[in-house]
């Protein structure tokens, strides 16, 4: 059985680029990028093209590039060092949303338990945040936005650059969380008014654990892990050469191919979005146009969201009920919550993420796969009997 993967937000399959520019660093090319020797000097030099190459592809410098573990890690040395900036200067109030990723929405947390009050904005009904509200929450003792690019699980592209003009004009660090956009939109740090930014490589068709953390110039960081004094103090620990070199060739292919591959992909989501939208009392999640070209993500009321993917995973198909990092665990999804989806409807969610292998049979595929199973699901469903008897009402139009 041909097996469609329809999962990218949760991870990417490597290029062959990526791969490729790699290798070398794996094999002979292994030398430590401290070391003096001239085998030491040829990696401390791969270190150095890809640091300017992933500033080239963000419109940064390449000294404000620190490279990380991944999306996760950059999120949290961006909140926790904009945060030690502002306690030094009382300042301890942070903007965020009720829809980031648990990278920020944990790092918060704790910054709670230190003191910190922190403002959840909620979104609108279609996942987006309205710049007005930022600004509305903004005070005098604020000391950070923090508001993601795009959302992991709807897919909803935020107003960035507005907010960015907002956080500019009141003199607040803004951070954003761009692991989903960046390689899929046109990020530009200095355009789009970002002092603080995170992405991961694994998200463009770059290897696992390797991430970058982008700090405008200036703008003073902690260091998470103590060592010696690689990335100019603020990570310590030997670089992971081959997986930076990775992501840089990565995310210079994803950048050249943005364009081409989003003008692929955009009529196949929006294929996928009109055939399930034929399936009754469903909803789609997040804005229908400001949205990332590869994002479906629908409720269908009176189905379990797991049930689905393990009968979809047996046609061949792997998709997502939300993000990978809450699957496993009974809550609903926070980001569907957020958006009003009621609790009963939030548990029936089904995210598919498409990449440039996707075709159009592919799309008619999965549309009739899940519209059959949802079919199935809701005919042993004792709850949707009762609301087909009119025992209870239906929840979803
Ligand atoms: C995947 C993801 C992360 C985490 O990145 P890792 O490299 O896996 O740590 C953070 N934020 C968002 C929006 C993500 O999609």
């Amino acid at each position: 059985m041909k097996r469609i993967y329809a999962d990218n937000a949760a991870t990417t399959r490597m290029s062959r680029r990526a791969i490729d520019a790699m290798l070398p660093y794996l094999d002979t090319a292994y030398a430590n990028p401290s070391s003096l020797h001239s085998a030491g000097q040829e990696a401390a030099e791969a270190l150095r093209r890809a640091r300017e190459e992933v500033a080239a592809c963000l419109g940064a410098e390449p000294k404000e590039i620190v490279f990380t573990s991944g999306g996760s890690e950059a999120d949290n040395q961006a909140i926790l060092s904009a945060a030690a900036l502002g306690e030094r200067k009382g300042k301890r109030h942070i903007v965020s949303t009720a829809i980031e990723h648990h990278a920020v929405l944990h790092t918060l947390k704790k910054l709670e338990k230190q003191g910190f009050s922190v403002t959840l904005l909620p979104p609108r009904e279609n996942g987006v945040i309205p710049p007005e509200e930022v600004e509305r929450a903004i005070r005098e003792d604020t000391c950070l936005v923090s508001v993601m690019y795009a959302n992991n699980e709807i897919g909803t592209v935020e107003p960035i650059r507005e907010i960015g003009a907002v956080c500019r004009a009141r003199g607040v660090l803004f951070h954003s969380d761009a692991v989903q956009a960046v390689g899929h939109l046109p990020v530009n740090v200095k355009e789009d008014g970002i002092d603080l930014l995170a992405l991961s490589a694994h998200k463009f068709h770059g290897p696992k654990g390797a991430g970058v953390l982008y700090a405008r110039a200036g703008v003073p960081l902690v260091s998470l892990i103590e060592g010696g004094a690689q990335e100019r103090g603020k990570r310590a620990g030997t670089e992971n050469i081959p997986a930076i070199v990775g992501m840089a060739a990565a995310l210079r292919e994803a950048c050249e191919k943005r364009e081409e591959v989003n003008a692929r992909l955009l009529p196949l989501r929006d294929r996928l979005i009109e055939g399930l939208s034929r399936i009754p009392r469903s909803a789609l999640n997040g804005d229908r146009t400001a949205r990332l070209p590869s994002n479906v993500n629908f409720c269908f009321e009176g189905i379990e969201g797991e049930s689905l993917l393990l009968l979809l995973d047996q046609k061949g198909i792997c998709a997502s009920s939300g993000s990978a990092c809450t699957s496993g665990s009974l809550d609903p999804s926070h980001v569907l919550l957020a958006i009003g989806r009621p609790h009963e409807v939030a548990h029936g969610s089904l995210r598919l993420s498409i990449g440039e292998d996707f075709t159009e049979e592919d799309a008619d595929y999965v549309i009739a796969a899940v519209s059959e199973t949802v079919a199935y699901l809701r005919g042993i469903s004792p709850v949707w009997q009762e609301c087909l008897a009119g025992k209870r009402p239906f929840i979803l139009p």
